[in-house]
């Protein structure tokens, strides 16, 4: 086990299903085997998502360093924002988030509903910064965890996605782990692993847990940021800065990291008429809900990819189903003829 010397204060139900996309895979020709492992059902933690195991290897350095309030930063719908406030809540820990303009939208409501709504309820103090799409630490953040001290208060940093933290992509070598004894129990080995990359640490953290036995480079990272460069960039540092941490024997390099750039398109947090009909026909097919900013591009990269013959004939695919369902309310405008 790579994670046993690290403490983890426990955010999710335990290991998440795999199931089969069975009519999918058939609609797709047949080919291939799709399976999503699923993330997004992972927590009582207001819907869950790929955040929480990140934070559960985040949560106890916060715990320890005697923070009263957790502050983080994303988009006015980020999926991060609302599970820290979910974790804020659950732990007794105040939080702010700041919430930039990083999508321009369509839906008068985009503000008020989804994610936001969510973090609202929970009791998060929500500062709305007019600040386009960056995955970097930014001033605004800075600023704010400058207001706690301000105000007498105790802050806890969590960058965008909780990705450059230290601890960052330690969950997702858990995921790794988890899989592996999940194959054990089905009785065959995944050949490819699909996720969606944005912030990075999700990919960081499987890539270094799959190099174990030798699957990085079957990490299909399929990119949502239209920032490829540099996501790219911070997927490979998060990785090698893992890779130390949990003692990883083989060194992590440039080309293990496999980010397709294809789907991003046009930009960060608007979908594509194609990542539109790739969520119609996941939702159609498997009753499985994929949002406009993440999972409906790595739905549309895997539909494109199987389609192209990407994948060789009778791979065993798993889609990593990441979370993100609650951003679709801001987008109704997008939806409203189905
Ligand atoms: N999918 C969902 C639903 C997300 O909320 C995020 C967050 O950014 C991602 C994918 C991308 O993960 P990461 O930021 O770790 O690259």
């Amino acid at each position: 086990n790579m994670l046993e010397k690290f403490d983890r204060y426990p955010l999710t139900f335990g290991p998440t299903p795999i199931e089969k996309l069975d009519r999918l895979g058939k609609h797709l020709g047949g080919k291939v085997e799709i399976y999503a492992k699923r993330e997004d059902c992972n927590s009582g933690l207001a819907f869950g998502g790929n955040k929480l195991r990140k934070l559960e290897y985040i949560i106890p350095d916060a715990i320890a360093s005697d923070a009263d309030t957790l502050v983080t930063i994303g988009g006015v719908q980020s999926n991060h924002t609302r599970m820290v406030a979910a974790v804020a809540a659950k732990i007794g820990m105040k939080c702010l988030l700041v919430q930039e303009s990083w999508v321009p939208h369509e839906d008068a409501v985009y503000d008020r509903v989804g994610n936001i709504l969510l973090s609202r309820i929970m009791g998060a103090e929500v500062h709305l910064v007019d600040e386009g799409f960056d995955i970097g630490i930014r001033r605004s953040w800075e600023k704010a965890l400058y207001e706690v001290k301000a105000r007498g208060g105790r802050p806890y940093a969590i960058p965008a996605g909780a990705s450059v933290h230290p601890n960052g992509g330690l969950g997702y070598v858990g995921f790794a782990e988890e899989v592996r004894a999940q194959e054990k129990q089905l009785g065959f080995a995944f050949d490819y692993i699909v996720v969606c990359t944005v912030t990075g640490s999700t990919h960081a953290g499987m890539l270094v847990g799959f190099a174990e036995d030798g699957r990085q480079r079957n990490v299909i990272g399929i990119d949502a940021s239209a920032t490829p460069a540099k996501t790219k960039a911070q997927v490979l540092s998060i990785a090698q800065h893992t890779a130390t941490l949990v003692e990883l024997e083989t060194e992590v390099v440039d080309d293990d990291v496999v980010l397709l750039d294809d789907y991003a398109y046009p930009r960060y947090g608007i979908p594509s008429e194609e990542t539109k009909e790739a969520i119609r026909l996941c939702a159609r097919l498997e009753g499985m809900i994929t949002d406009p900013v993440y999972e409906g591009k790595s739905m549309q990269g895997m539909i494109d990819l199987v389609q192209k013959g990407f994948f060789p004939e009778g791979s065993r695919v798993l889609y990593a189903h990441l979370g993100g369902a609650p951003a679709i309310n801001g987008y109704g405008y997008t939806f409203r003829n189905g």
